[in-house]
């Protein structure tokens, strides 16, 4: 609704109350804008709980939830249609007073058509329906077109006779079809039957028959939804009857589904979601980046072409709205989709799927700082559904969860068709001679380079990961070791443009490279170490002719840029993929057998308490994408510490290991998942201001409960950004509630002028 709000006049969500005239003194609602809640109640609570949960604000969390521009239902015209007018004297009688409201030939908004809510809403759409009144501007409330079919369910024999029970009417419905030996539309069987809708839902809940919408022009033809391509492997299949029993029992099970890389975890993801349909449910897939996952979304839609709704990172405001509108009324009911997708607001959904559930891009950043994982946990125990957490390399929460029996353990231990995992050779770098023509370090190790010449010899192909995009790190001054600090934020400018350009990656600030130090004016400046440019041109050099592709933060700007680069793997058209993480994200490319991490080293330098487990992941991940066709692999990871568990431990697949030795390091350091912890960020332009503000939030929050542990204020590790100086406070206690209370109490409403305090519920980074 639209409400006067100051000066100014803001659209509004109404969260609850019953529409009355204001009171004296108060100003009137401007405008009702939609007719039927824009947001379901279900989703209206979930937000509401995730506000509280990360220390945001309901409204925040609903406006990240919504699309930015949904059309206001109640907005939309209407104009009565010359077979309206002809049949104005037989209309139902509360159609009557619309018709006679649109005789004039004007159109007009839902809003002033005689009639309230829903009532009003069925009688537009039937008449609607009938041709006798049609949108005036194109738009529709809702697509005529389809109408609800049925077949029958997956039960048979004996299963059929115990769901069937004593119902007169639902055994001639299900009979109806087994004569019929097709589906057939609800009115369809309630002609031959009549049962109604009501009945036929309830036999759908029970798996008698599965529900679906049709064209209303193909009607009687059935569905063309394309059927899985396999016969689900023994672990496939316990995974996929443990959720399919749960999303017919309408029971909450959430599950972390523990699959190396290749063991065909989206198949149980596919079957899992055809359960969900044929139970009369909907379900939600969420992937990191869906833009990396084309495959995904096009299988979805090939096997439930009538259901599938991808929420694309790529939509335009307006078509993420028609999106969210046609999953809203049920017409689309399996959606995939990054974080946002949580909140797809599926009508009683019955699994949600988080695809490589350790991402880091689960959690906002910004805020409201929400965790997708933690929305969606809370849709399934609400809606009784299930709720599967997917990794090869699941986040030590999730691994910690399924210990301790908060999560079922399912596991799909081994690659389809018994294919080992790669063998994985560490590279000591320490011990590699730089090339004639290279000064250091050389960037590809002897061993690296005699296997990608033998892989390229035979038309096969590689991935090469380097966790730095750019041409290299930064620029040194031979002379005086000056090295071009970005002017707003504490960190050297990363060079890129073949050496043309310096940028810095927090603000992007741009500059040419210069010709001489400003410092000391000395004339030798030379680009330090590499990145996926400097690595891609090396790459050139050694292999002329092999066919390359670069896959970053940068090649992948471009709207569609990252797919097509993925799709050219796919193809075989691209024999290389060289990229940073972004290579590693569960693409499945059968033909690659090599992979080399050029440097396994960038992320465990990083000052943050999951350095190791971000590097283990990653390792085991990029590992991961080879050797998943019928040759085999190998993956070569180049590195200054061999020893490094993280690094060992990925080399040997061992989850397991890992995570016993990390578990036991955030035990005895109180982190996380032993903790739960809070980031508190101080940030002004005015350095002392901020110091200031930060010691008296950390006395405020010391002194409101002591069961909790402080730490800091200190300079953030990234310590100015954007030319804003940052302190850090750290809150950590064992009681989740202890911490949301003592930042209620401590945190002040407004923070001093010139002053931002954020506050990050579950931080995934802490810089
Ligand atoms: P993961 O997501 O666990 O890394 P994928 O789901 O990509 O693994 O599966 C690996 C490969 O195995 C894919 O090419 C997939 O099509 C194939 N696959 C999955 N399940 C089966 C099966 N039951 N029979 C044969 N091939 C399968
Ligand atoms: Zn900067």
């Amino acid at each position: 609704m639209r409400v006067p709000f100051g000066e100014r006049v803001l659209t509004g969500i109404v969260v609850a109350g019953e529409p009355r005239p204001a009171p004296d003194g108060l100003r009137q609602v401007l405008e009702v804008l939609d007719e039927e809640p824009v947001c379901p109640p279900e989703l209206l609570a979930t937000a509401e709980r995730v506000a509280d949960r990360f220390f945001a604000s309901t409204g925040e969390v609903l406006k990240s939830a919504l699309p930015a521009r949904l059309p206001a239902s109640g907005a939309v015209r209407y104009r009565i249609t010359e077979k309206g007018a002809l049949g104005a004297a037989s209309a139902a009688p509360e159609e009557r007073p619309i018709l006679e409201r649109l005789a004039s030939g004007e159109s007009v908004r839902v809003v002033d058509i005689p009639g309230e809510g829903r009532g009003r809403l069925s009688a537009v759409r039937a008449l609607e329906e009938r041709g006798w009144i049609r949108p005036a501007s194109g738009a529709r409330l809702r697509a005529p077109r389809v109408e609800l079919a049925y077949d029958l369910g997956p039960l048979r024999g004996a299963e059929m006779e115990s769901a069937l029970g004593r119902g007169r009417k639902g055994r001639e419905a299900v009979a109806f079809l087994l004569a019929l030996g097709r589906p057939a539309s609800g009115a369809e069987i309630r002609a031959a039957t009549g049962a109604g809708t009501a009945l036929l839902r309830d036999l759908v809940a029970k798996g008698l028959l599965r529900s679906f919408e049709q064209d209303r022009r193909s009607a009687g033809t059935g569905t063309t939804a394309g059927q899985s391509r396999f016969e689900p492997t023994a672990a496939q299949a316990m995974a996929i009857d443990a959720i399919t029993a749960a999303i017919r029992e309408r029971r909450y099970f959430p599950a972390l589904l523990e699959g190396v890389t290749g063991s065909g975890k989206t198949e149980v993801y596919l079957r899992s979601i055809r359960a969900a349909l044929d139970a009369g449910r909907g379900a939600v897939w969420l992937v990191p980046e869906i833009a990396l996952t084309p495959v995904f979304a096009r299988e979805l839609a090939r096997q439930f072409p009538e259901d599938a709704a991808v929420l694309h990172s790529a939509l335009s405001e307006r078509e993420r709205a028609q999106a969210w509108d046609r999953v809203r009324a049920g017409r689309a009911r399996a959606v995939i989709g990054p974080r946002s997708a949580a909140f797809a607001p599926v009508p009683d959904p019955g699994l949600f799927v988080v695809d490589e559930e350790h991402d880091a891009s689960y959690k906002q950043r910004e805020s409201p700082r929400y965790d997708a994982r933690e929305a969606v946990a809370l849709r399934a125990k609400q809606a009784g559904a299930a709720l599967v957490f997917g990794s090869a390399t699941p986040s030590m929460e999730a691994y910690s969860a399924a210990r301790r029996g908060r999560l079922a353990h399912l596991r799909l231990p081994e690659r389809i068709a018994a294919r080992p995992l790669p063998r994985v050779e560490i590279v000591d770098l320490r011990r590699q001679a730089a090339r004639p023509d290279e000064k250091g370090i050389p960037l590809f190790s002897a061993p690296l380079v005699a296997r990608l010449s033998e892989v390229f010899a035979r038309g096969e192909q590689a991935i090469l990961l380097q966790p730095r995009r750019g041409f290299a790190p930064f620029l040194l001054c031979r002379d005086c070791g000056h090295d071009f600090r970005c002017s707003r934020c504490s960190v050297s400018r990363t060079v890129h443009d073949r050496g043309r350009t310096l940028v810095c990656h927090y603000c992007g600030e741009r500059a040419p490279r210069p010709l001489r130090c400003p410092e000391c004016g000395g004339g030798v400046l030379e680009a330090i170490g590499a990145g996926t440019e400097r690595v891609a041109d090396r790459f050139a050099e050694l292999f002329p002719g092999v066919a390359h592709a670069v896959l970053d933060r940068d090649t992948a700007r471009r709207r569609g840029a990252a797919s097509a680069i993925v799709e050219s793997m796919i193809r075989g058209s691209t024999a290389c993929l060289i990229g940073t993480q972004m290579v590693a994200k569960g693409h499945d490319f059968p033909g690659v057998t090599a992979v080399g991490v050029l440097s396994a080293d960038t992320m465990l330098n990083f000052p943050d308490f999951r350095a190791s487990e971000k590097t283990f992941q990653l390792l085991a991940q990029v590992a991961g994408r080879a050797g998943r066709g019928d040759t085999g692999g190998t993956v070569h990871v180049q590195t200054f510490h061999p020893e490094h568990p993280a690094i060992r431990r990925a080399s040997e697949h061992d989850v397991a290991g890992f995570a016993a030795t990390e578990l036991e390091f955030r035990r005895a350091f109180f982190y996380p998942p032993f903790c739960e912890l809070a980031a508190l960020l101080v940030s002004s332009a005015d350095r002392d201001r901020a110091e200031e503000t930060a010691a008296v939030l950390a006395r405020a929050l010391a002194s409101s409960s002591s069961a909790l542990r402080l730490s800091g204020p200190a300079p953030a590790p990234l310590e100015r950004l954007l030319g804003k100086w940052r302190f850090q406070i750290l809150l950590r206690g064992t009681d989740r509630r202890a911490v949301l209370a003592a930042l209620g109490a401590a945190v002040p409403e407004r923070a001093p002028a010139g002053v931002q305090i954020a506050v990050d519920v579950d931080p995934q980074d802490l810089m």
